[in-house]
């Protein structure tokens, strides 16, 4: 069978491997349109803070015999009825299934002075590759910048460049920050925190123009404001690309519309990733993506024509030096629920639990606090919620069983989830070890743990520490 990926990027290189891995009788081509070989997109925000190198970033899975990769070739059409795509050297390619892995572009605002086509010197949207080194070419005379977007990326932008000593403002149209996972409270924490590094927030600020020129860009505020820096990043959020899609006929909403098996309305091309709609969802997310991608690999495999993409539930981290955040469900007023919080904002600790029926379906933990591992436990698996609700609200650690467990790999559940990214439980690092694995590279090799955002890394080297003692004191008895 001959599979042709359209994206060269974190869903379609996991689904090449992901093929190459169900043995040879799959011919795996990979069309990529930016001129590098895949890298770790989310990896990004440490790459702009200066805390990773660019090569550290790359993807080599897919690397390597039994794939045609290639980089710098961008698709401009499919033809269904002859089933070839056709690429921007005017080539032409069969294939009998084709996959398209197209992710997400940034969105430009309607502003006056921005040309989505042509971005003014000195702006930079925060997608690829390309433009993070356009950010750090412009960042390395700038004293000042502007973020527009307080969003995730925004705020991981923003880190990344007041890490580089650099003064930073973020302006956000709307009341709070990260008001997807935020609620209002923990967003006036999280402006207080940011504050002390040097990140000043605009919110409730919206913005009418952009005038660039070779000293400056100058932000004017639909107020009359104007602010000025010598850098301006747009992070206001992205777009599925869908255009190939679109233009094949193929039906598209938000995102190329998908069923559980990832099929598109033809059923010789699937759709993975942030281009990709699920039940009305575009998840824009890692874990989807890479799930997505194993599920295409099991159906064109062989291995389970009918396998099923099932969501799980997300768990945002942002990445940046200073700021522990995990959020997970939903931010907003849930009727009915049994709703925790507590805020200490001089600590910059805010920490809000949304619970449903003895279930937890939301919760925002913000600074240092010991049992975001227990929450993210609860989210995930659904289970009930320990009666002091105190002691997991405020990661109180003496005599609360349920931090206690989430602390301590040996009384974690086998079942708890300590990779997001890759869906890798504790139990899959357990049997790995006893499959022979010795060391941290060992686990991460056959799991892929920590190959994604990289926040589970403490818990895995805690899991693989722990496991050794006990492989040692085992020995030890034996002897
Ligand atoms: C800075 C940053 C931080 C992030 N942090 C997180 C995080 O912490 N957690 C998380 O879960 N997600 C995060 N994300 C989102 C995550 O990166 C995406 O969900 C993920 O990259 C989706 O993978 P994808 O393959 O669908 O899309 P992409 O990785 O965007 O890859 C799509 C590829 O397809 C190519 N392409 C498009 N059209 C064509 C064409 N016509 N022909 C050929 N090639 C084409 C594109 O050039 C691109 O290379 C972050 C994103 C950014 C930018």
């Amino acid at each position: 069978m001959n599979v042709v990926v359209v994206g060269y990027g974190m869903a379609g290189s996991r689904l090449a491997a992901e093929l190459r891995d169900r043995g040879p009788h799959i011919k795996v081509t990979v069309l990529g349109a930016e001129p590098h070989r895949a890298y770790n997109r989310i990896m990004l925000s440490s790459v702009l803070a200066g805390k990773v190198r660019e090569r550290d970033v790359e993807i080599t899975e897919a690397a390597g015999h039994g794939i045609d990769l290639r980089p710098g070739v961008a698709v401009t059409a499919i033809d269904r009825a002859a089933r070839t795509v056709t690429t921007d050297a005017g080539d032409r390619i069969e294939y009998h299934h084709l996959v398209l892995a197209t992710g997400s572009r940034a969105l430009i605002p309607p502003l006056s002075g921005l040309d989505r086509e042509h971005l003014p010197e000195r702006v930079a949207v925060f997608r690829t590759l390309d433009d993070c080194r356009r950010i750090l070419a412009t960042a390395s005379g700038a004293r000042t910048a502007l973020v527009l977007g307080g969003g995730l990326l925004g705020l991981e932008a923003a880190r990344g460049l007041a890490a580089r000593g650099i003064a930073t403002e973020v302006v956000h149209a709307v009341g709070h920050l990260m008001e997807r996972q935020l609620d209002p409270a923990a967003s006036a924490v999280l402006v207080r925190t940011l504050s002390s590094l040097g990140i000043a927030a605009h919110l409730d600020a919206m913005a009418a123009s952009v005038a660039a020129d070779a000293d400056g860009v100058t932000l004017g505020l639909a107020d009359g404001r104007e602010l000025r820096a010598d850098l301006l990043v747009v992070a206001c959020g992205v777009r599925p690309e869908t255009g190939l899609a679109t233009d094949a006929g193929l039906a598209v909403e938000r995102g190329v519309v998908v069923d559980d098996h990832m099929r598109t309305s033809d059923r010789h091309i699937s759709a993975i990733g942030d281009c990709a709609q699920h039940e009305g969802v575009v998840s824009g997310l890692v874990a989807p993506a890479w799930e997505q991608a194993r599920i295409v690999a099991r159906v064109l495999g062989g291995e389970d024509p009918f396998a099923k993409y099932r969501p799980l539930p997300v768990v945002t981290r942002l990445k940046a030096a200073g700021i522990d955040l995990a959020a997970m469900g939903t931010s907003a007023p849930v009727e009915g629920a049994e709703e925790l919080s507590f805020a200490d904002p001089a600590r910059g600790t805010y920490a809000k639990l949304t619970i449903v029926g003895e279930r937890l379906t939301g919760a925002i933990m913000l600074g240092d606090n010991p049992s975001v591992g227990a929450v993210i436990q609860l989210f995930d698996r659904g289970t009930p919620v320990p009666t002091d609700r105190r002691a997991l609200l405020l990661g109180r650690a003496i005599g609360v069983p349920a931090t206690t467990q989430a602390e301590s790999p040996a009384l974690m559940p086998d079942a708890a989830t300590v990779c997001q990214c890759n869906t890798v439980s504790k139990g899959a690092l357990v049997r790995c070890w006893r499959a022979g694995a010795r060391s941290v590279d060992d686990v991460v090799a056959a799991t892929r743990a920590t190959t994604g955002c990289g926040t589970c890394r403490d818990a895995v080297e805690g899991i693989v520490d722990w496991l050794s003692t006990v492989d040692s004191s085992a020995s030890e008895v034996a002897a």
